[in-house]
């Protein structure tokens, strides 16, 4: 018998021959709280962002495509692609919600072998970089949700990405204003050009926009990186 990480309610886990010999228990959600959550795999995902086309109005798939990645794909696009473990649809945000601000971190046990799979499927043998929380965020929450999901994997994460401080002239600015004029809020740490010419991951909890992503590959470019993809929990 297992208790749900979510409901609480006990369940009997699936048997996993590999965890069948050793004592450690695996939590995880029951299976009424499993079923909440969309897996994204098959053969329908966005070859870019890894989104469930057959979820999409057909006015919004282009090819094997979605189009708001057929809009980056028309820009200088840095990032080759994403892919994330769950949609984000109403239960995977309380899920979220309780992971992000009440620092549930507990939470990411119940995807970790999903998660360490995604990786290896995906993205094996880049280097893991979590997007990193501006000071303020951190001193409020903290802990980094893409910092947790990030040191999950069996690659150890590399802290290349900084939130520089902002000028006074910038602050005055709103935050969707900064990101609307285009301004990058990354920039490289310190000893970032050790990883020169290196494949990436960048790690982060939720793929929305996708701006987010892009912004950090962005900065990651500098580094002339052989690729640069992401992964997030949800997309
Ligand atoms: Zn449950
Ligand atoms: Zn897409």
């Amino acid at each position: 018998m297992s208790q749900c990480l979510w409901c609480g309610n006990t369940y009997f886990p699936p048997l996993r021959w590999a965890k069948l010999f050793s004592f450690q228990e695996q939590r995880g959600f029951c299976g009424r709280c499993r079923s909440k959550l969309h897996r994204l795999e098959g053969p329908d995902l966005c070859a870019k962002c890894g989104r469930d086309l057959k979820q999409l109005p057909e006015a919004f798939v282009s090819g094997e495509v979605c189009t708001d990645c057929r809009k980056w794909q028309s820009t200088d696009d840095p990032l080759l692609w994403n892919r994330s473990l769950f949609s984000y649809n109403a239960f995977m945000r309380e899920v979220m919600t309780r992971f992000k601000f009440r620092g549930d971190a507990i939470l990411i046990e119940a995807f970790h072998d999903e998660w360490q799979a995604l990786y290896k499927k995906y993205f094996k043998g880049c280097i893991p970089v979590p997007i990193p929380l501006s000071a303020e965020r951190l001193a409020e929450r903290h802990f980094n949700q893409a910092e947790l999901l990030a040191n999950c994997l069996p690659v150890p994460p590399a802290p290349l990405l900084i939130r520089p401080k902002h000028t006074e002239k910038q602050s005055k600015k709103s935050r969707s204003e900064r990101l609307s004029s285009g301004e990058n809020p990354f920039a490289l740490s310190e000893d970032a050009s050790m990883y020169t010419g290196k494949r990436f991951v960048i790690i982060d909890d939720i793929y929305t926009t996708g701006t987010t992503v892009r912004h950090a590959a962005h900065a990651l470019s500098t580094l002339w990186p052989a690729a640069v993809y992401s992964m997030c929990l949800a997309r």
